[in-house]
């Protein structure tokens, strides 16, 4: 039997939502500590204190300041408590000033010296505790030094019986620097060097893997793709294989809950799914200028090679042509400049069955997920993917590429008990095929609702999930 009273568990990130946000690591840290919360852990956060609308609305408390080496610089640190528990959780933020108060997350020429040092800061921070965490949850590899760290920094020679968890959202990200920045590291002993490298650089990810005592991935198929497919981890993974595990990512269904979301026009559920999305939808099309009538199909996400949105459109161009305009399609996202000059462009040259919204809005994706038909996932690559999970919570259909999560998560409505589309290559060809079952599947609007009713009854709430990593961290004591 579970037994999780009590144990203490500090989750390291550089991202948590609301405080700050890029993806689904995000929304993820913001939500699995207040589940393990609910089941009787005490389960904190620590993430770097940037610049966010967060930090001005909130109040804080300051818990700790030192200051700490990191190669030739001397930083100052603070850390700072948010006050009135409103998260769910203790959640703390790693102030260095000049380095880590940025307005965004990444992207910065100088990110390699801020996750550096928001990690000698933390362990600097944890060692002078009077008492030690059950473990370490690091995630990505933002805070992947920190399993070599805490076993063989000699500063942090009172860490070394702390359990550590590494959980991998994307092993395409790996935060690769080279050797020669090595003294940024606080001193090591040097026989073990070797647990840093991966390909003749210190490589965060790949030293997290080698030196977590356990180490999961956000979905099981996720954790078999990555054995032949890691963005050249692949034989680390294979020979790292027995301490490894995949578990499935939930949805904070308090955030995500059609009945009560105050980010769209009206709320439902499966009783009044018809009128509630309807509502929505019309709320979109107003701001589009859609016709109602069309089916809408929509894709929301960061507009990069791994999500397909390469494909984007030449998708929308040819499902557009090839359906006689009987379509609307909708994108919001922003990232590779390119993709999003191109989706700009096609606005040019397509009616006004395409529209799309370059940046990031969360009050409008909450919109999009109500008020759609579908939602288009042409993924590469989805550890989990988060959107079909929405999308199923929203009684919108999933259209997605059979990979990793989405795999894991949606069954065809051609197969027994399905609801989404799946299709199985990331391709014009294959995405513009499902578009047509789209189509027909709106014209059967009898069948449409039925499956709409039957998604937003699946559970995929976090406390199944959480459970399973209770249990990863008895596993340890
Ligand atoms: P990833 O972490 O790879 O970006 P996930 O599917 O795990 O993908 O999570 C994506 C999360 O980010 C979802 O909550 C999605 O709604 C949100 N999101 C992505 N792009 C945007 C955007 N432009 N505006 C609002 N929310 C976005």
């Amino acid at each position: 039997m579970l037994n999780a009273d009590g144990m203490e568990i500090l989750h390291v990130s550089a991202e948590c939502y609301p405080v700050a946000k890029v993806g689904g690591l995000g929304d993820v840290v913001g939500a699995l500590p207040k589940y393990e919360q609910e089941e009787g852990c005490i389960a904190k956060v620590v993430m770097p204190c940037y610049k966010t609308k967060f930090l001005e609305n909130n109040e804080f408390e300051l818990v700790h300041q030192a200051g700490t080496w990191v190669g030739p610089s001397w930083f100052h640190f603070n850390v700072l408590k948010e006050k009135t528990n409103k998260l769910g959780f203790d959640l703390y933020l790693l102030d260095i000033p000049g380095l880590l108060d940025t307005e965004g997350v990444y992207g910065y020429a100088n990110d390699t010296e801020r996750f550096v040092a928001f990690q000698v800061a933390v362990l600097d921070w944890v060692a002078s505790w009077q008492h030690r965490p059950d473990a370490i949850h690091c995630h990505d590899h933002h805070s992947g030094l920190i399993p070599f760290m805490a076993s063989y920094c000699l500063k942090y020679i009172s860490l070394r019986a702390v359990p550590t968890v590494l959980t991998i959202h994307n092993a395409q990200y790996q935060g690769q620097f080279g050797w020669d920045i090595m003294h940024w590291i606080p001193a090591f002993d040097p026989w073990k060097a070797g647990l840093l490298d991966w390909g003749g650089v210190i490589n965060p990810l790949a030293s997290a893997i080698k030196c977590s005592w356990r180490v999961t991935t956000v979905s099981p198929g996720y954790m078999e793709e990555l054995t032949y497919a890691a963005n050249g981890l692949e034989s680390l993974i294979r020979s790292e294989r027995a301490k490894c595990s995949g578990i499935l990512n939930g949805i904070d269904t308090s955030v995500w809950d059609p009945q009560q979301d105050d980010m769209i026009r009206k709320g439902y559920s499966a009783r009044n799914v018809v009128s509630g999305k309807l509502a929505n939808k019309k709320a979109l099309c107003e701001v589009f200028g859609f016709d109602e009538d069309k089916p809408l199909v929509s894709f929301i996400g960061r507009l990069v090679y791994d999500k397909g949105a390469d494909l984007l459109p030449d998708i929308i161009g040819r499902a557009l042509y090839e359906n006689d305009n009987q379509v609307n399609f909708l994108v919001l996202g922003s990232g590779d400049p390119h993709i999003e000059w191109s989706l700009e462009q096609l606005k040019q040259y397509v009616g006004k069955e395409f529209n799309t919204y370059i940046g990031y809005n969360e009050a409008l994706s909450h919109l999009i997920y109500a008020g759609s038909d579908f939602l288009l996932m042409p993924s590469r690559v989805e550890p989990c993917g988060l959107n079909q999970l929405y999308s199923l919570r929203y009684g919108t259909v999933p259209m997605v590429r059979s990979i990793g999560g989405l795999k894991d998560t949606v069954i065809d409505f051609g197969d027994e008990g399905g609801y989404g589309i799946r299709f199985d290559h990331p391709s014009v060809w294959d995405a513009c095929y499902s578009v047509g079952r789209a189509i027909e599947l709106y014209r059967n609007r009898a069948h449409l609702n039925t499956l709409r009713r039957l998604m937003m009854k699946l559970d995929f709430s976090w406390q199944r999930s959480a459970m399973q990593y209770l249990d990863l961290y008895n596993s340890l004591k």
